[in-house]
């Protein structure tokens, strides 16, 4: 499995693979909707399919996704019910890095120092990456941060991040990267700029994504969590 993975992805189709299973064929008691919280109809085929994730949401939820779908704004994951109020099933031994639409360590931007190239970043930023997609392929630069935070440890790390982030089939063109951020990533004030966030076993990590075509369309920040080496 990859290492990388978007969050609440898999937790939707794991909970939908488990409340499907009450439909027999029939629910006497239908689970609830994953999109809105009302109850399923009892009759399995009367429920709609959502267009952007493989499970079953009520007819309303149907007809919605439908009309927010035209009007450009679909309702993204992190605002569905069941991620809301943490009904979601957890894959058991999952041991992923979960890409996710908040930002779980906003502290760390509190203590900033001059880095290498001069700017003013967390002080404990290593290094960054920038990419963009020309139409066939990802090109990526480095920039390192701080060389005294650089280890084998750490390095291998970035490599294996990067290295499942771009495998990620949400990563396999700019396309596919903007239909992603619809639904998973951060919005900000400017349409095609989001954010993702990530833990990993070694760091924070802070992806900055770009849709926009011939522009940098992705920068990846690796701030170190355990400073002591
Ligand atoms: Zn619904």
């Amino acid at each position: 499995m990859n290492k990388v993975r978007l969050y609440p992805q898999l937790e939707l189709l794991n909970t939908w693979a488990i409340d499907r299973t009450r439909f027999s064929p029939d629910a006497t008691e239908p689970p609830l909707c994953l999109r809105c919280g009302r109850p399923l109809n009892p009759v399995l085929s009367r429920n709609g399919h959502s267009r952007y994730i493989d499970v079953r949401i009520c007819d309303t939820c149907g007809t919605d996704e439908a009309f927010s779908d035209a009007l450009g704004f679909p309702k993204r994951f992190f605002l569905w019910d069941a991620v809301e109020n943490q009904r979601l099933k957890v894959p058991a031994d999952d041991d992923a890095w979960l890409l996710k639409s908040a930002c779980p360590f906003y502290q760390i931007y509190l203590e900033t120092s001059e880095d290498l190239l001069g700017h003013k970043s967390p002080r404990t930023e290593l290094a960054y990456s920038r990419s963009d997609y020309d139409g066939h392929r990802w090109w990526t630069t480095w920039f390192t941060a701080r060389e005294e935070l650089k280890t084998p440890e750490r390095i291998e790390e970035i490599d294996r991040f990067m290295e499942s982030l771009f495998d990620l089939p949400e990563m396999a063109s700019l396309e596919t990267m903007r239909q992603m951020c619809r639904f998973y990533a951060e919005p900000t004030s400017e349409p095609t700029e989001f954010n993702l966030y990530c833990d990993t076993d070694h760091f924070h990590v802070w992806l900055r994504l770009v849709t926009r075509q011939r522009d940098y369309n992705l920068y990846v920040h690796f701030y170190v969590t355990d400073e002591k080496k």
